[in-house]
């Protein structure tokens, strides 16, 4: 028996918000950014997810994907919603926060979060942003507000924010991705928000597939740091909800199943047809492009395989495979 059969443990999202079950169904791996799936086997996974007990999706502006999960959503009102958006003002926000209305076909937004935010400073530039969103959380518009991040600064600035419920850090047992140090700085990070009681939930649970090698390891360290309730995993495939499933939940995983799941090492691949502009580097929070002659070549050590990248290039040549 290869598939997961149970019930999914739910956790509380800190002080205010809701229980959620202790994963939450990343769908940037559906989305076209990756293009590892088509838009309706993208909505085909997740619906298997949910039909297993994963109740509630990760999603981004940036990931293009509102329309794939829309259908599931519909018929799952239950389901929770995170999206997320650059936006730096008021104007943005509102129309961000629209555009996920409309096409997630939601009245009230669950969660709404400032993406990659890096530090206070950051933070600072966007407080526009936050001040719109603490206003649509008054209206009853969205639900709970917060940030993402990829650096302890953004940790322990969004601890900081009047009104913020929920921070999703980048959390692997290797520190593989924090932008501005190591994992000690993180796990600190953490604690001072967990200390907050401000909701956590955790990605790049396995360093974007640095990790993959011992996928337990990756996923009972995120368990274990206090204060992180949850996390998000990208599954591409039904095998990878199952698989999913069993190791956050610490079953035995069979062999086949195993063996279906973590033969898909991915990479980066970027087309010959690259017209060196640049514009991808510039995209990248790990800063793992770089232009070398008339060409953008990537350090395979430093890149998380966001797929963030793949969004900046006007010549579809990027992508994670
Ligand atoms: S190179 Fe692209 S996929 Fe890799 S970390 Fe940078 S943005 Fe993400
Ligand atoms: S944006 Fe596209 S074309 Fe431009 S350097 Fe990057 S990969 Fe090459």
């Amino acid at each position: 028996m290869d598939e997961w059969t149970g019930t999914v443990p739910q956790r509380k999202l800190g002080y205010q918000g809701p229980a959620v079950s202790c994963v939450c169904f990343g769908s940037l791996a559906i989305s076209p950014l990756q293009g590892r799936v088509t838009a309706r086997e993208g909505t085909e996974i997740f619906q298997y997810a949910v039909e297993r007990g994963i109740n509630w999706v990760d999603t981004a502006e940036i990931y293009h994907n509102y329309e794939q999960l829309a259908p599931v959503l519909r018929k799952y009102p239950e389901v929770r919603v995170v999206t997320k958006s650059y936006a730096v003002t008021a104007a943005e926000i509102k129309a961000s926060v629209e555009k996920a209305r409309k096409a997630l076909e939601r009245d009230t937004l669950d969660f709404f979060l400032l993406h990659e935010q890096e530090s206070a400073l950051t933070l600072k530039g966007h407080q526009a942003a936050w001040e719109e969103l603490l206003e649509l959380k008054e209206r009853g518009i969205v639900r709970w507000i917060g940030i993402s991040t990829h650096a302890a600064a953004g940790v322990r600035g969004g601890a900081l924010l009047p009104g913020i419920d929920v921070i999703h850090p980048l959390l692997n047992y290797r520190g593989l991705g924090i932008i501005d140090g190591a994992l000690p700085d993180m796990l600190a990070a953490i604690q001072f928000a967990a200390e907050l009681r401000i909701g956590m939930y955790a990605m790049k649970v396995f360093g974007g597939g640095h990790l993959a090698q011992d996928p337990a390891l990756a996923v009972r360290f995120v368990q274990s740091v206090h204060g992180v309730q949850a996390m998000a995993l990208g599954m591409s495939s039904k095998d990878e909800v199952d698989y999913n499933l069993l190791l956050v939940n610490r079953r035995r995983i069979p062999e086949a199943l195993r063996r279906k799941v973590l033969h898909r090492q991915r990479k980066l691949v970027i087309a010959d047809w690259c017209q060196g502009c640049g514009r991808c580097v510039e995209s990248c929070p790990q800063k793992a492009l770089r232009l070398e002659g008339a060409v953008v070549k990537v350090r395979e050590e430093e890149c998380i395989l966001c797929g963030y990248c793949g969004h900046a290039c006007p010549h579809f040549c990027l992508k994670i495979v």
